[in-house]
């Protein structure tokens, strides 16, 4: 039997696409994927494409790292699944106490919930903090993205598109701004304290803040750490649970295993993580802080969460991570890319470049109109701009309104960093001409 996209070219695979799959899929770039290894996608004539998006940053190895393979399919001739409802295996165990050892302050007692995505992370996090606290409200952000199911659609708000038509949303969850610079961390936090807790929401009733440490759908904006601690200082004051959803942020991404790592003095209650931490295989993990998992059996569970062959290649990238050195590696090659992009910002002025981030979680955005699309929007221009990265070789994805996020795999090598600033600085020269 043929493999299916052997009985496709790639227009005719295309038109198939559109005629059989749901048409909520965004499909940016016209690529169809026929291997992928490292930080290179191949399209069926073994073009190669530099990935910058990394399956939207979950290629944490690159793909298909071979350590990551040989643990899968090690895992697929012991067993395939599972139902971790039911029965006990040793992966699972193993790479809780991975997970909890990252987060040492959570405390020996600290407890780890397996499912499938970061959406489930977010659920779990949401039914957590109001089963534990016993309230019924959850405060989220504005430009938040934490999943498209309705608890976490609820709470995000990046787009106005991943809501529309989708109302009535879960009760109880309200939005309070986030600072996309250190001088607005003030009103922020006063927003939140003296205008959301004094005027909306009792902060008795308030069960959980839910942050992302550095926004990521919504533009990789970072948050600056006095807001952070603010954040925490008001849920200790008030009995809310802390989340940190560092589902896109986490597991090396930017520079140190979690993005609350650069913040001394973060202590979030619970911590979600997912995207990296598989390599590419469905897994998200929900760290809690010692006796605040405290649900009974049966109180939550997926039939598919933590399963085998997803906790094996945690378990391999974990290793991965740590013998590879690539949090040293995205901390190198994340300021290479910084420097050069920096250096882009200069060589353009028209464009109005900003560049945001922190180590391989970088955002680069024009405020500007280059002279080829003097006549489109900032974000047609950011889409334009999309295209023509991709027909010089390079794949990247937007965020926010008009941004485009640099988020490659963590073994990205200095000549690839180069590569993708040459092909950068190209597209921004051939628009300007
Ligand atoms: N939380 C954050 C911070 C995310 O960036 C995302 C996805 O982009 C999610 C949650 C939802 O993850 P998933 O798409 O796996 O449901």
């Amino acid at each position: 039997m043929h493999s299916p996209s052997l009985l496709f070219n790639d227009a005719a695979l295309i038109e198939a696409d559109g005629e059989h799959l749901s048409p909520s899929y965004t499909r940016h770039l016209p690529l169809v994927v026929h291997r992928a290894q490292g930080c290179y996608l191949y399209n069926a004539s073994n073009q190669r494409y530099l990935d910058f998006a990394a399956g939207l940053a979950v290629c944490s190895t690159g793909h298909a790292h071979p350590k990551v393979v040989d643990a899968i399919t090690q895992q697929a001739q012991r067993f395939l699944h599972v139902s971790s409802s039911d029965f006990y295996f040793d992966l699972q165990v193993a790479l809780a106490q991975q997970l909890k050892a990252t987060l040492p302050y959570m405390g020996s007692g600290a407890k780890v919930y397996l499912g499938c995505s970061g959406a489930e992370a977010t659920e779990a996090a949401i039914k957590l903090a109001r089963y534990h606290t016993g309230r019924p409200s959850i405060i989220g952000f504005y430009n938040s993205f934490h999943g498209r199911s309705y608890g976490a659609l609820s709470l995000t708000n990046s787009q106005v598109k991943y809501r529309q038509g989708m109302g009535p949303f879960l009760p109880n969850v309200f939005h309070a701004p986030y600072p996309q610079s250190e001088a607005a961390v003030e009103h922020c936090l006063h927003q939140l304290e003296y205008q959301l807790l004094a005027h909306t929401v009792p902060p008795g009733e308030v069960a959980a803040i839910i942050v992302e440490p550095i926004q990521g759908e919504g533009g990789y904006f970072v948050a600056p750490p006095a807001f952070l601690l603010g954040l925490q200082a008001l849920c200790r004051q008030h009995g809310m649970l802390l989340v940190s959803d560092e589902v896109q942020s986490g597991v090396g991404r930017t520079g140190r295993f979690w993005a609350g790592d650069h913040v001394a003095g973060w202590e979030p209650d619970v911590v979600l993580s997912a995207k990296g931490l598989a390599s590419g295989l469905p897994l998200c993990a929900v760290v809690a802080k010692e006796g605040v998992m405290n649900w009974p059996a049966g109180a939550h569970a997926a039939t598919f969460g933590g399963n085998p062959l997803s906790c094996a290649a945690a378990l391999a990238t974990l290793n991965i991570i740590e013998e590879e050195a690539l949090l040293q590696n995205a901390t190198a090659q994340g300021e290479v890319l910084w420097q050069g992009l920096q250096g882009l910002a200069k060589a353009f002025p028209a464009a109005q470049l900003a560049v945001r981030g922190r180590g391989l979680m970088l955002a680069l955005e024009a405020g500007g109109l280059l002279p080829a699309y003097a006549h489109l929007s900032l974000p047609q221009q950011r889409d334009a701009l999309l295209t023509a990265c991709f027909e010089r070789g390079l794949v990247l994805v937007g965020c926010g309104v008009q941004a485009l996020r640099l988020c490659p795999p963590l073994v990205l090598t200095t000549p690839q960093a180069q590569e993708a600033l040459a092909i950068l600085q190209a597209v921004l020269a051939a628009a300007t001409l």
